[in-house]
């Protein structure tokens, strides 16, 4: 049965893992470590280096500009990366990373590695989705599924507590990056309750402290600055992360860099303890950081502490007994490290190849989606058709109608966001229905689908129900959200509810009353004759009405008088066709059919699209 991996694309370093009989085995890599950093450096010869090699030239060589770190930081992104006269996209450079990792498992399993899981940030969007799938394509990878790196890591964990349904709290700190997730987990599935983080929080600013206290230190010594020296600042970085290393298990360490730099007397060497003591006082405020998205992640996912069952650590990082401290100080709970923190992730990825490939059995994944998404609808509102935190893969559909009489196109606007009117979310695109025949506002049919698939990526389309004619998007955003765009969302959201909501509601008061008047003058105007001139009087002052309200910005009255015309039009039309009356108006604020449509039943809404 051929093998699908399972890759964890690091910002710092990616694993590439397998099952071997049930159990998930990490790779070893050409040059003998399962850590392939996720570096690409280009030689002075122009050879591509990946992973050691590029991280040993960028130590050797450090004039040359052409190493490039961190790449996922910019997956989904039109950054380009330029190296000599040639330039790269992230996608590209990640696929350098995931040709090797393929490489690798093909010599290490003497066979071809066609199929693979990645997994991505629990927060990264479609467009930084797509973006790694791409990736995975061009570096001659089947993608089967792009999972959530908490999920992988739970998976780790959960294959041999199937029976249990628990609710875990992944901490995650990284090289670059620290993730809160709340996953619930057991009996065969898995789902990401809530997920926070902190793009810019990871080892290498644990790295950087060490740094900045060994060059002031050497400075007051020796009065060398050494940091317009770059080969001496690269030696100080690897030091310096070897030394924080050291003091996960040791309580004091020696950095020793002979040689670092010279000046008249001679060449002067490096030679200084650090206590764990004094690294813990050094990155005191970097631990404190960690803080805030762990409350945000607990807060969104509506439990209390007590309702947290475990609490895993992940990433390199969680190994120093100070993040393990503050793991356990601000969660209450003793942190399993049972599965090393630096592979769980990529073990995990492996077991979901394995399930996909037949040869692990029994396991449902669930993900939730991060915010609402949903379409812009007439008078600026937001109508969300999925949910912020429901669970994907997931597809959803409402119909919707037009707005004026003859429309033959609508614009389906695509957003993301927690707020009301469309204006303060997210665009993520737009497209035409075009060709709608010709009728009355409110008569044709549009259904309008959100599909997000297993990956996470989302797929809009619109059909109208007449013609089965149909259009669609898959969303290609051409920005990124980071964890704490999305906090930041939410929380304006949270904020402006009241204001929001109040505004919907005026929007779409303004829209049925207009609309209101139109079908009123409209029949006014071609049928007007037909009746008697105290009833047309009737609508005439109600129209005046309604829009002297409109004027006043009366939204109460504004709702009664739209009722009123709405009522007066209906027995006007009812009369004319001699059909049973039910002059009740249809409510506003549950976005209820315009007049003219009749609800099908099996949609939970009608609404209509802006003209
Ligand atoms: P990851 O992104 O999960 O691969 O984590 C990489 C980060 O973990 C880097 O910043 C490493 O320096 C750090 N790391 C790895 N091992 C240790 C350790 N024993 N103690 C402290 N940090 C570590």
């Amino acid at each position: 049965m051929p093998k699908i991996v399972g890759i964890d694309l690091g910002t710092t370093n990616s694993l590439v893992a397998f099952v071997e009989a049930g159990q998930p085995v990490v790779i070893t890599s050409a040059e003998g470590s399962e850590l392939v950093p996720s570096i690409v450096g280009f030689s002075k010869s122009g050879e591509r280096l990946v992973g050691d090699l590029a991280k040993r030239q960028a130590i050797s060589n450090p004039e040359r500009t052409t190493t490039i770190i961190s790449i996922k930081r910019h997956m989904g992104t039109d950054f380009k990366a330029q190296i000599d006269d040639k330039v790269y996209t992230p996608q590209e450079i990640s696929a350098m990373i995931l040709q090797k990792m393929k490489a690798d498992a093909e010599a290490f399993l003497g066979e071809a590695v066609e199929k693979a899981v990645i997994t991505v940030p629990a927060y990264f969007n479609d467009s930084e989705r797509q973006a790694t799938k791409d990736a995975g394509t061009i570096a001659g990878l089947e993608v089967v599924r792009i999972i959530n790196e908490p999920t992988a890591a739970a998976i780790a964990y959960g294959l041999d507590k199937q029976q249990e349904l628990l609710k875990i709290l992944v901490f995650d700190l990284g090289g670059g990056t620290f993730d809160v997730s709340v996953l619930e987990i057991g009996e065969g599935t898995y789902q990401v309750i809530s997920t926070c983080g902190d793009m810019r929080l990871g080892g290498d600013d644990w790295d950087q402290r060490i740094m900045d206290y060994l060059v002031d230190e050497f400075k007051k010594q020796n009065s060398i600055d050494l940091r317009i020296d770059r080969v001496a600042m690269q030696r100080l970085k690897d030091a310096a992360e070897q030394a924080k290393k050291e003091l996960s298990t040791e309580t004091a360490t020696t950095v020793n860099l002979p040689f670092l730099a010279a000046d008249a007397s001679g060449p002067k060497h490096l030679e200084m303890e650090l206590t764990r003591a004094r690294f813990e006082e050094l990155t005191k405020d970097l631990v404190e950081r960690l803080k805030g998205p762990f409350d945000k992640a607990l807060a969104d996912s509506g439990l209390r502490l007590g309702q947290i069952q475990k609490v895993i650590l992940v990433g390199g990082c969680t190994r120093m007994p100070m993040v393990q401290a503050f793991a356990k100080k601000i969660s209450g709970k003793e942190p399993t490290r049972d599965v090393d923190p630096d592979k769980v992730v990529s073990m995990g990825a492996a077991i979901q190849g394995g399930v996909l490939a037949g040869e692990v059995k029994d396991m449902v994944l669930l993900d939730v989606t991060s915010l609402s998404m949903g379409i812009e609808t007439a008078g600026g509102v937001f109508t969300r058709i999925i949910e912020r935190n429901s669970q994907i893969p997931i597809s959803k559909q409402k119909v919707f109608t037009t707005a004026a009489d003859g429309q033959t196109t609508v614009e389906v606007h695509v957003l993301q966001g927690e707020r009301d009117l469309a204006a303060h979310n997210r665009s993520l695109g737009r497209f035409e229905l075009k060709n709608i025949p010709p009728s009355p506002k409110g008569i044709p049919q549009i259904e309008v689908a959100f599909e997000i698939d297993a990956n996470g990526i989302l797929n809009v389309s619109a059909r109208d129900r007449a013609t089965n004619n149909k259009q669609k998007i898959t969303i290609q955003s051409p920005t990124n959200l980071t964890p704490e765009e999305i906090d930041r969302m939410v929380k304006e959201a949270q904020t402006y509810q009241e204001e929001d909501a109040k505004l919907k509601v005026e929007r779409q008061a303004r829209t049925l009353a207009d609309q209101e008047i139109e079908s009123a003058e409209k029949l006014l105007r071609e049928h007007g004759s037909r009746f008697a001139t105290d009833k047309l009087q009737r609508v005439r002052d109600v129209i005046e009405r309604l829009r002297a309200v409109l004027e006043a910005l009366d939204e109460e009255r504004t709702i009664e008088y739209t009722k009123v015309l709405k009522g007066l039009v209906y027995n006007l039309s009812s009369e004319m066709y001699a059909q049973p009356a039910e002059p009740e108006a249809a409510p506003m604020s549950g976005g209820a059919p315009p007049p003219g449509v009749s609800d099908s039943g099996d949609e939970e809404i009608l609404s209509w699209f802006q003209k």
